[in-house]
């Protein structure tokens, strides 16, 4: 069965119109990237700049995907820590910004409030590529938000990140084990995170934490074969695909992928 969440027959019409007002604002966010100088060059290989070097990542993502991985997870030891050094709420001009956008790491993650990944890994702007549902679970306009990020901004790394006390989570267990149905479209969260909640039952330990992190590994196995465009990345070595939890007692993101 594919993982990906397929809106309701009922609400069809409306996914439908909502994917053509994405490929406009989509299509016009292409435009500027391609033709606008958004996307910059580079000649040459650059080593890997820190958050604390204060410089945005070179053009061209020259980072490797492991590279990108290293730099995320330091910033979140940085801000486990209570050092963190970046501020995503702090405006400081940069030319590099005017000149386009180049995030080394793109996240799939929950809508959570307490979950912010500029904060969660200690990053400012032009940093990362964000995309957020409460639940983090995969669907066709989520798709093709990480496919821009990494065919057209060349992002090597999606990171996939889950929290402990995972509200739509707790809503999916709660859909099935009380049978629980939610008003309006929240439902539709509940329902597509409910492939979690039953592959989290058949292992022991608790069902709560086991969900957070199936949910996760899902999305990630999901996302590696669900497009040719991360499919043949993967293959060669330019993306790496991984999930992470955020664990709110203590900061850290422990990768579970
Ligand atoms: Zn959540």
């Amino acid at each position: 069965m594919c993982y990906i969440f397929n809106q309701k027959d009922e609400n069809l019409q409306h996914d439908l119109r909502k994917r053509s007002f994405l490929k406009i604002a989509l299509a016009g966010t292409l435009g500027l990237g391609m033709f606008g100088g958004g996307i910059v060059m580079a000649s040459e290989k650059k080593p890997l700049q820190t958050a604390s070097s204060k410089v945005v990542p070179e053009p061209e993502n020259v980072l490797t995907p492991e590279k990108a991985l290293e730099r995320l997870m330091e910033g979140n030891k940085r801000h486990e820590a209570g050092l963190s050094i970046e501020s995503p709420h702090k405006h400081t001009p940069k030319d590099a910004h005017m000149k386009g956008q180049n995030p080394y790491a793109a996240i799939l993650g929950c809508a959570d409030s307490r979950v912010g990944p500029e904060h969660c890994f200690d990053e400012s702007h032009g940093d990362l590529f964000v995309a957020r549902v409460a639940g983090n679970y995969i669907t066709i306009d989520f798709l093709a938000t990480l496919e821009y990020a990494v065919s057209v901004l060349h992002t090597p790394l999606i990171m996939v990140l889950g929290h402990e006390k995972c509200g739509a989570v707790k809503a999916a267990m709660d859909s099935i084990n009380k049978n629980e149905q939610f008003e309006g479209h929240i439902q539709t969260m509940a329902t597509a995170l409910l492939p979690a909640v039953r592959a989290a039952k058949k292992i022991p330990g608790e069902l709560y934490d086991n969900t957070v992190i199936m949910n996760v590994k899902l999305a990630v196995a999901e996302l590696k074969k669900s497009t040719p465009i991360f499919n043949q990345l993967v293959k060669d070595k330019k993306l790496l695909i991984v999930g992470g939890v955020y664990r709110i007692g203590t900061g850290r993101v422990v990768l579970v992928t």
